[in-house]
């Protein structure tokens, strides 16, 4: 029998990101509810057609998202909070809409539920609210017209659906806190997903592939109990004409998969790239149970690097002494890389052969399979194997020894800044001479159509750098005007000339490659098209700082520096697989630092290095935490800035993350400020901000810049009354939650405006 190959999940956005275009498009009024649905369609039925093509055995279905699967799910299972209900839309996709973004009009004004990290990846998922309310059952069927849509395409597919587990463990309360399972909750979803099962096996689905990516969690008590609970009513439910595969991935999972193995599930999934070592011991140690297929995920579904075939041969080698009974899958959905290769050309052959998205991910799957059941001789003799072998030949890159030099002659003092911070934080008052509750923004300002049609204008050389700088020079000065006229503290140059926040500096340093159109999705409708580090890297010139002192010298106001700091340019690049993420990061902090001591010679006071991605990929299991990544992040962060002079006020920025947990290790990156989103959930970081007496001076975002509403000045007063309750007075700043790079003028500046008017009004409150 020849080796069956599965996708755990494929991008959904479209190879042009026509999904992105045609629902931004409905939001401004230009295209209609009809058009996006038809592209919607369109987009299933030609990324189904691909993987037939490809000769893919378990297609998935249900993959496909207007938002986020998350909410998606929460629709189907009836959690939607009665205050979007309240709306009353005409349609579905408005009601999503609504949850995902807020709403603010003629039938009511809510705000968007909170969004989180997924897991380790740059992917943001909506977090489902749950509450006393709630009446969990199956309300949608998007599943299974989705199942249907293939079916009269021809092509059965595998309805793939977030697990009971993994979605309940990710909700939230309405006060933005952890669940607390009652019986009649985990009874409800269970019968919900047990319905569920019933309807695929009338529509004739052979399998369905429920994701559990949370059990590559470490277990709280009763995590497990939970877990079996719900599947104990769920497998009941099936019949020999339905199979169920339980899908896992991001890490192992050999802490719970004996439990998994004794519940009976037809298939199981583990990630065999990120958790191979664990969940290969725990395979050979308990087995697999007869009648169990094992999907084991060999294909990397967040990498852009081609699959090391000797790597997975010898995986599923090792599988084949337990058991014959394995599918070749990814090891998670392919959501996470760009569409295809195709269109790359400009790279060159010698760097696309190192390549492989989405498409090209599914070749591989193909290739892999084959090989699976050839014996070593005609593995040998194998084309494909031989071309694949010689990407591994330790030949791809040079080295550069001017960097390795550097890197070894660094020491403690570097990654040290001097004096101790409360002694610096005393001298940047005197020095700085900022009132209480100094207000500030995080660094971008909306980056216009103009804005981008200028940049697009240089890139294709209908104009000169000259007039394009000349340009950008006008943008600053705006944005530097508005900003005094509304009497911002501490101003910001606005960012103009960047295009991503990531890819400028890439752009700017040695060792970086760029895409056309390899594009991932982030949040919503929004894509991130991430750079490649390909070879070392280094600095040649100063990046920033002709910006920084252009805007410094057009006002008198403290003109904050804005750089990306190497955890985060890092982790929102495609690192390379050659040498460690260490080594990469000290090679991007070294470059960093350079800039952040051009900046402060060329007398900017203020330097902000935004760490938006730090949490990112901190480990998914606690004891992984430290010796595999905070011990060396943190301090590749301390040397970007252990340079620079006590009154050099060093900020930081981090966006969408839970860091209650590690608020003692962002505490140790030293910067003497740090703002963060705080405003769309929860508060409770203030809890722990407390409770850590976190010395770092602290911005928590006063608004939610994610949705286009427009906060009061009253409820941004509530808002800073909240943060002083909770944090000295002292130690406050007043910002956004984020960049406001993807807003526009329209809803920024009346908010700032409110921002700026809240802050005062509480200074003079506070000065009674
Ligand atoms: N300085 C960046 C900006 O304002 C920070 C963005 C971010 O945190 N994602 O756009
Ligand atoms: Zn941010």
């Amino acid at each position: 029998m020849p080796v069956l190959t599965s996708v755990s999940g494929f991008p959904r956005i479209g190879q042009n990101r026509e999904l992105k275009k045609v629902i931004e498009g409905y939001w401004k009024g230009t295209s209609t509810l009809d058009e996006v649905r038809a592209t919607a369609t369109g987009l299933r039925a030609r990324h189904w057609e691909l993987q037939r093509k490809a000769g893919i055995d378990f297609i998935p279905s249900n993959d496909f998202s207007y938002y986020d699967q998350m909410l998606d799910t929460a629709m189907l299972l009836n959690a939607v909070p009665e205050r979007y209900r309240r709306l009353a839309m005409d349609n579905d996709e408005d009601t999503l809409f609504a949850v995902g973004r807020g709403y603010q009009g003629s039938r009511g004004d809510v705000t968007a539920l909170p969004m989180k990290k997924w897991f380790t990846t740059n992917y943001h998922y909506i977090v489902p609210e749950i509450d006393d309310y709630t009446q969990i059952g199956l309300t949608g069927t998007k599943p299974f017209d989705e199942f249907c849509e293939a079916r009269d395409l021809g092509i059965i597919t595998k309805p793939v659906l977030i697990g009971p587990y993994t979605f309940l463990k990710l909700a939230r309360n309405s006060k933005a806190e952890e669940l607390e399972f009652d019986r009649g909750l985990v009874d409800s979803i269970a019968q919900a997903y047990a319905h569920i099962l019933g309807r695929f096996i009338e529509l004739g689905a052979p399998w369905i592939q429920f994701d559990e990516p949370y059990l590559v969690l470490d277990k709280n008590p009763g995590d497990v109990e939970l877990f079996t609970s719900l599947y104990s009513t769920i497998l009941p439910a099936r019949d020999n004409r339905i199979k169920i595969l339980l899908n896992t991935y991001f890490g192992h999972i050999a802490d719970v998969y004996d439990t998994v193995r004794l519940l009976g599930f037809d298939g199981v999934g583990l990630d065999f790239v990120e958790g191979t070592k664990e969940n290969l011991a725990a395979v050979a140690r308990h087995g697999v149970s007869q009648g169990t297929t094992l999907f084991a995920g060999v294909v990397n579904g967040r990498n852009i690097w081609r699959n090391d075939y000797a790597v997975s041969l010898g995986i599923l080698d090792a599988l084949k002494k337990v058991t014959d009974n394995v599918v070749v899958s990814t090891a998670s959905s392919l959501l996470h890389v760009p569409f295809s290769t195709e269109g790359e050309q400009a790279l060159g052959d010698e760097v696309l052969r190192h390549f492989a998205f989405a498409v090209e991910k599914l070749g591989e799957l193909h290739d892999i399979a084959s090989l699976a059941d050839a014996d070593d001789d005609a593995r040998r003799h194998c084309e494909p194997l031989a071309r694949n072998q010689s990407l591994f030949d330790g030949t791809r890159v040079a080295r550069d020894p001017a960097v390795a030099h550097r890197i070894d002659a660094l020491t403690a003092d570097d990654f040290t800044r001097k004096p101790a911070r409360a002694e610096r934080q005393k001298a940047q008052k005197t020095a700085l001479g900022l009132p209480a509750l100094p207000t500030t923004t995080i660094g971008s300002f909306p980056q216009t159509a103009q804005v981008r049609a200028e940049r697009a204008r240089l890139r294709k050389g209908e104009i000169a750098q000259a007039e394009y700088d000349a340009f950008i020079r006008s943008q600053i000065d705006e944005v530097v005007a508005h900003q005094e006229r509304i009497g911002l503290d501490v101003l910001v140059h606005g960012e103009f000339e960047r295009n991503d926040m990531v890819e400028y500096f890439g752009q700017n340093l040695n060792g970086f490659l760029f895409t056309k159109n390899a594009w991932v999705q982030s949040y919503g409708t929004r894509c991130v098209k991430p750079p490649i580090v390909w070879s070392d890297v280094s600095r040649t010139h100063p990046i920033t700082v002709a910006w920084s002192a252009y805007a410094q010298s057009r006002t008198t106001h403290l003109m904050k520096g804005m750089l990306t700091g190497p955890v985060t340019i890092l982790n929102w690049s495609w690192p390379r697989e050659d040498i460690t993420h260490k080594e990469q990061t000290q090679q991007l902090a070294l470059a960093i630092r350079d800039e952040v001591l051009d900046l402060e010679k060329a007398g900017i006071k203020v330097i902000q290095i935004d760490e938006a991605a730090l949490r990112e990929k901190l480990p998914l299991r606690r004891t992984d935490w430290h010796t595999r990544y905070l011990d060396w992040a943190i301090p590749a962060f301390r040397l970007v800035h252990s340079g620079v002079r006590p009154t050099t006020q060093i900020h930081t920025h981090m966006c969408y993350s839970e860091f209650n947990d590690i608020i003692r290790d962002i505490d140790a990156m030293d910067a003497d400020v740090i703002s963060f989103e705080a405003s769309r959930g929860d508060l409770v970081v203030l809890d722990a901000i407390h409770d850590a007496n976190f010395e770092t001076e602290a911005g928590p975002g006063v608004y939610d810049i994610h949705s286009p509403r427009i906060p009061s000045e009253k409820e941004i007063e509530g808002r800073i009354y909240e943060i002083l309750d909770r944090m000295d007075v002292d130690k406050v700043w007043i910002n956004p939650d984020c960049g406001l790079k993807t807003r526009g003028n329209a809803e920024t500046w009346p908010s700032l405006e409110h921002m700026v008017q809240a802050a005062a009004a509480v200074r003079a409150s506070l000065e009674k």
